[in-house]
């Protein structure tokens, strides 16, 4: 038996496999291991590079023989084969913890309930318009394991869920990014937003106090938890509703941005990314980069050529005076609410899909004031129905994009807005929320 260190990789998505590349490269001995079926890109991927693998099950002798376990995010914590891991006293980590201890780049992460995708990107963008030598990867895209068997950088900006922030040992962030905290994937945290809030908390961990903790000061749980947050790091809240004397804050009109005695202001309406909760993602990629020195006329180029990315309240077209917008990667209530807040038009909503728990009560205020109709479309719209039929005259169930699409288009009048903001999960009816966005756009383009 080789006497290389042996590493067991749990879970063969992205994660995984950037995992196997980077500890092949490093010299170990790898064993890739999926209880489903394996992706065949990923699987080619592990062929082409002769890494060993299974799938369709965890075996026992290759927990027993390896001296690692590197964790994909999507295990959860209570899997069985995680607990005889446990029993057996083998270290557990994640793929990001795993990818730091071989870098000396700095580190920007970014975790929050909604806008991390957007956040990260920006402050990606912002930094390499400065001109450094910067990766993004993570949650976004690429995993921080497959960018690093690639090449090292001197910055990685990586967007963390929190599955990713779970096995988190001495990974330091010396940026870390909490943009909000509300309800999701609490089925994995017992149902507890506190268990979940901890989690998303865990970016602080090792931070020193020569890092940045940038936060939101307007969100009540982060506010609630920051007294008890771990790391040692300065930290700059970002707001809309205090005049922050260190951070950010905005009004209608402006961000303002104050760090280190020197303000600077951006104007709101220049920005590329419009809409309330993009001031936040904004005031947080402000803060965020400031630490790299990037020039104050090139920070704000940067916020105006920033290009919006896909399924993210995108403007698709406007077809007879009726404008569309897709939203697709909106699964949760509170990216809804954003949604509907930005719309300045009666909306035809389309909504539903995969419901994780939603309480819909929050929604009620700008539904009245704003939504003409509620196109469902969903497996089983039951839940929606209930919610809205009470407050809406119009609202009615389809199970295919171009019917949702359709009905959409006949109830539309001039100046009317279409959004599909579904609050929903994908998977009854789509392969992801990308394959919803771009079904949508199609069925669009057909009208
Ligand atoms: P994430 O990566 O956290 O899922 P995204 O940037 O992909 O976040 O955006 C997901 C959804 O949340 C989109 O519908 C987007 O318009 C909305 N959103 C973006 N930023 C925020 C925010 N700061 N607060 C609430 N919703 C947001």
């Amino acid at each position: 038996m080789s006497l290389k260190q042996q590493i067991l990789i749990l879970g063969a998505g992205e994660s995984g496999v950037g995992a196997a590349l980077l500890a092949q490269k490093l010299g170990y001995d790898v064993f890739v291991s999926d209880s489903s079926a394996i992706k065949i890109s990923f699987k080619k991927e592990l062929e082409e590079n002769h890494i060993a693998f299974e799938e369709g099950k965890h075996s026992k002798e290759q927990l027993i023989f390896c001296n690692l376990i590197i964790k994909s995010p999507g295990i959860p914590n209570n899997a069985p084969i995680l607990q005889q891991a446990l029993e057996l006293g083998k270290e557990i980590i994640s793929e990001i913890e795993f990818a730091s201890r071989f870098t000396t780049a700095r580190t920007v992460c970014v975790t929050g309930s909604n806008g991390k995708t957007t956040t990260t990107a920006l402050i990606g963008h912002i930094l390499i318009e400065t001109g450094l030598d910067v990766c993004v990867c993570g949650n976004i895209g690429r995993s921080f394991a497959r960018e690093l068997a690639k090449s090292d950088h001197d910055i990685f900006v990586i967007e963390l869920s929190s599955f990713q922030l779970e096995h988190m040992v001495k990974f330091r962030a010396n940026v870390a990014v909490l943009l909000n905290i509300t309800p999701d994937h609490l089925e994995r945290y017992n149902n507890s937003i506190e268990e979940y809030a901890r989690t998303k908390f865990r970016i602080t961990q090792n931070q020193t106090v020569s890092d940045m903790f940038v936060y939101n000061a307007d969100d009540k749980i982060i506010k609630k938890l920051l007294p008890t947050s771990y790391g040692q790091a300065k930290q700059y809240g970002f707001s809309l509703l205090s005049e922050l004397k260190e951070g950010a804050y905005a009004d209608n009109e402006n961000i303002y941005l104050n760090i280190d005695n020197h303000t600077t202001t951006m104007n709101i309406e220049a920005l590329a990314l419009q809409g309330k909760h993009n001031v936040y993602n904004s005031m947080a990629a402000a803060v965020a980069t400031h630490m790299f020195d990037s020039r104050k006329d090139a920070l704000k180029k940067s916020f105006q050529t920033f290009q919006k990315i896909e399924h993210r309240l995108e403007f698709v077209a406007k077809v007879h005076g009726i404008s569309f917008y897709n939203d697709s990667k909106a699964t949760n209530v509170n990216s809804v609410w954003y949604a509907l807040e930005s719309m300045k038009s009666p909306i035809i909503w389309i909504a539903g899909g995969v419901d994780k728990g939603n309480d819909y009560n929050a929604l009620l205020p700008l539904v009245k004031e704003k939504v003409k109709a509620l196109i469902c479309l969903g497996t089983d719209n039951t839940k929606l129905m209930n919610a809205f039929t009470p407050h809406l005259e119009i609202i009615m169930e389809t199970t295919s994009m171009m019917d949702a699409v359709n009905a959409a288009y006949r109830i539309g009048n001039p100046n009317d807005i279409v959004l599909l903001s579904p609050a929903c999960a994908s998977f009854d009816l789509f392969e992801n929320f990308e394959d919803r966005g771009i079904q949508y756009k199609n069925a669009i383009r057909e009208l």
